[in-house]
């Protein structure tokens, strides 16, 4: 079996690769960037291009040709939808039609996986979110993905393609980039567990993520469905194997808020988080989910997923693993001098 995985670079595009290798697939994946030619040791074949370019995005789909396509390449943050609006339409919403345009023309047995995302539902008022939750998305992130999800429904229906979609609620792991909340604690938490007051590493303002030991949130009172991105690549495999194709929201179905993970987080190191926590005004959002919960129940009566990633080792999987890699970074500081 062949796979193309688009964002193959990112945290799912990690853990999607080793699972599809485990498998004895051949791998082909797509990063803008140049790759670590021993990443996943040598034995995926990595592509560049322009995937927002038609002709650049049919060439990789030519060469590669995949029975299964796995379009994880996203603008993948809300916050910085707002700031590049059109380039997120582009690749989040229109680049997963081409594919179907593709798959639809030149190869209708390949198979799909859309990475969509619980930011859909927008500010949900539902207790829990399942396949039927209205779509109600208010930043051009959930709007690009609204319109990515929707299409393909409608390609699926109309050609009887094999093209899906999982609704991914928040997802972490030690691989999530350091923009990302989730990862922006667990940074913080390990620096101050190792007694440093300072981090070298930037927040969004441009200002230490740890500085003066305190750590600057938004709002913490924010509720998300956090799970493991190893249990999420799981579920995508489970999708594209599925006899009917259709879409399934992915989440572990609890919610903890941001200070609930601020709380975890500190606790891996046995400090208090409330001593390191600051609410800076100038990091709330104006348009925010304030709350998501995953009903997955779908998923799980349909295809058998079950998350085996609880939070509290979730967090404490992310803090240790920062806790390493500052280790390292101070143990080379100190050889360097
Ligand atoms: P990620 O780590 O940010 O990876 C996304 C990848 O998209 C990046 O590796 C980047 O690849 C690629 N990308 C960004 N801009 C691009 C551009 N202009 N052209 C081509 N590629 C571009 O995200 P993730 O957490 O792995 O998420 C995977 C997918 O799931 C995304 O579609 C995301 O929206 C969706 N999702 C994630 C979550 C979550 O909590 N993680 C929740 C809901 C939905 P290069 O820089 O290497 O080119």
């Amino acid at each position: 079996m062949r796979a193309l995985v688009t964002g193959g670079a990112g945290q799912d595009g990690w853990y999607l690769i080793e699972l599809l290798l485990s498998r004895g697939y051949e791998v082909f994946a797509h990063s803008r960037r140049p790759v670590d030619p021993g990443l996943h040791a040598g034995r995926v074949s990595w592509h560049a291009g322009d995937l927002t370019d038609e002709a650049s995005l049919n060439h990789l789909l030519d060469v590669s040709k995949p029975n299964e396509i796995y379009n994880l390449a996203a603008v993948s943050r809300p916050a910085l939808s707002w700031d590049i609006p059109i380039e997120t339409a582009l690749l989040n919403g229109l680049v997963p039609q081409r594919i179907c345009e593709f798959i639809r023309h030149k190869s209708p047995t390949t198979r799909l996986f859309q990475a969509s995302s619980s930011e859909i539902y927008g500010d949900s008022t539902a207790q829990l979110q399942d396949e039927q939750t209205r779509a109600n998305p208010k930043s051009p992130y959930g709007i690009s993905k609204a319109y990515a999800h929707q299409i393909i429904g409608a390609y699926r229906q109309q050609y009887g393609l094999h093209l899906s979609c999982g609704i991914l609620f928040n997802h972490e792991s030690p691989r999530r980039p350091l923009g990302f909340v989730s990862q922006k604690i667990a940074h913080a938490a390990a620096a101050a567990s190792l007694g440093l007051t300072e981090t070298r590493e930037l927040d969004e303002r441009g200002k230490p993520i740890l500085s003066d030991g305190k750590l600057y949130l938004g709002d913490i009172n924010v509720r998300r469905d956090f799970g493991f991105a190893g249990d999420f690549v799981e579920a995508m495999c489970l999708i594209m194997q599925s006899e009917t194709p259709s879409d399934f929201v992915v989440g572990t179905g609890h919610a903890h808020s941001i200070a609930e993970f601020c709380e975890v987080a500190f606790r891996v190191g046995g400090l208090d988080w409330t001593k390191f926590v600051v609410v800076d005004p100038l990091l709330l959002r104006k348009v925010d989910s304030h709350f998501t919960r995953a009903d997955s129940s779908k998923l799980q009566s349909e295809l058998g997923w079950r998350p085996k990633v609880d939070f509290p080792a979730l967090v404490d999987m992310m803090v240790q693993e920062r806790i390493r890699v500052l280790k390292l970074s101070l143990a080379s500081t100190d050889a360097g001098r």
